[in-house]
């Protein structure tokens, strides 16, 4: 039974990723910081009914010595290096720590694994934040880089030193550029989450309007499920290297609100207010990818739509009020 080892386990992906990993007959090893919330944070694994199925081992990504013993005591065969200060917004108002949690972490996630497990596959979570405003419209792996906020700014430094790792030491080191990605487990306070929880409040009458920053911004929305498979395949290569991870085809905020409220029968004209202080000190308008290296190499596509998401996150989340307010 191979073992994978999940840094960020807690996180959207962390736990999608497990489940598919148990799924093939992987022993799950997730990297798990000491929290006096650890019941709540575990909220995913149990959502998706795998808690109990996989190990948590205590670790931060701050610490390095903890990533060398966790290493050393699991034994990992391929390491998902998910961890992050993942949020774009929060990066402006806490630079220094999105730069040493989601830049120099990975660092030493790098040095652990060199140090304690060389031989193990792994995976960089990169992303297409790294691009900004790219003036090609459709981004590849060959586009430039022009990182447009401090969570960007770090990521392209994992990223570099991902590459830099494999190339000085010959680790098998891949890294994944994933456009973003959605499910009922994102963070509510992403776009897409904060939409569908919005409707689904209006929608009960527990609220009559929901707050948005740019309704223009545009990005290449897919699920989680479908971009946790694609981070697997990547690690079953045998030469690791970059991709892509799109749909290829971008969408508005407003296109999310338009979806999300429909979806309950509901006009997000009448709800949505645009509020300034939400925009971003500088905005990254509009993403899309070409990931036809992955469909082409790694045999990858998406098979969940855009339409079928929206209504899966906002009936989640409905159902979660709904239950809230029985409860
Ligand atoms: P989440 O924000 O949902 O999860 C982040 C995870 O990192 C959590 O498990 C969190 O733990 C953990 N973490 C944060 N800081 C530390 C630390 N110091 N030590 C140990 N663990 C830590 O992210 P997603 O699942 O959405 O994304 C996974 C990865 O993919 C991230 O690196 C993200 O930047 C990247 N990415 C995501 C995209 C998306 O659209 N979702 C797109 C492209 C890249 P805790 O629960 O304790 O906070
Ligand atoms: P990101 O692409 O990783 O930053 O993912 P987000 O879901 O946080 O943001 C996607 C886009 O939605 C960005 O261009 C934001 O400026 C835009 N946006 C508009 N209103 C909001 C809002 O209220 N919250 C968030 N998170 N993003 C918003």
């Amino acid at each position: 039974m191979p073992t994978a080892l999940v840094t960020g386990i807690t996180g959207q992906d962390g736990a999608y990723l497990s489940q598919f990993l148990l799924d093939k007959g992987y022993r799950v090893v997730g990297l798990m910081r000491r929290s006096a919330s650890a019941d709540v944070i575990g909220e995913r694994l149990r959502w998706l009914g795998i808690i109990d199925r996989v190990e948590l081992a205590d670790g931060d990504l701050l610490d390095l010595s903890s990533l060398i013993r966790v290493i050393e005591a699991c034994r990992p065969d391929e390491v998902y290096h998910l961890a992050a200060q993942s949020f774009v917004a929060t990066s402006w108002h806490q630079p220094v720590l999105t730069g040493t949690i989601t830049g120099v972490g990975t660092v030493n996630m790098l040095e652990a694994v060199r140090i304690a497990r060389p031989e193990a596959r792994f995976y960089q979570a990169s992303s297409s934040e790294m691009f900004g405003n790219s003036e090609e419209p459709r981004q590849n792996e060959r586009t430039p880089f022009h990182p447009r906020s401090p969570y960007a700014a770090a990521k392209v430094y994992a990223h570099w030193m991902t590459v830099n790792y494999r190339e000085s030491f010959g680790l098998h080191a891949a890294a994944g550029i994933l456009f973003n990605h959605e499910s009922p487990l994102r963070g509510i306070e992403f776009v897409t989450r904060r939409i569908a929880d919005g409707a689904a409040r209006v929608k009960l009458g527990l609220a009559s309007t929901l707050m948005l920053g740019n309704l223009e911004a545009r990005r290449d929305w897919g699920h989680a499920r479908d971009y946790v498979r694609a981070m697997w395949l990547m690690l079953q290569q045998d030469t690791p290297e970059e991709y892509v991870v799109a749909t290829g085809q971008a969408r508005s905020v407003r296109d999310v609100c338009r979806r999300a409220f429909d979806h309950v029968g509901l006009d997000y004209q009448e709800h949505v207010i645009v509020r300034p202080e939400l925009h971003r000190p500088a905005e990254v308008s509009a993403l899309e990818g070409d990931a036809a290296k992955a469909r082409e190499r790694l045999g990858w596509q998406p098979e969940i739509g855009f339409e079928a998401m929206i209504a899966e996150m906002v009936e989640a989340d409905l159902a979660r009020h709904r239950a809230r307010m029985r409860g």
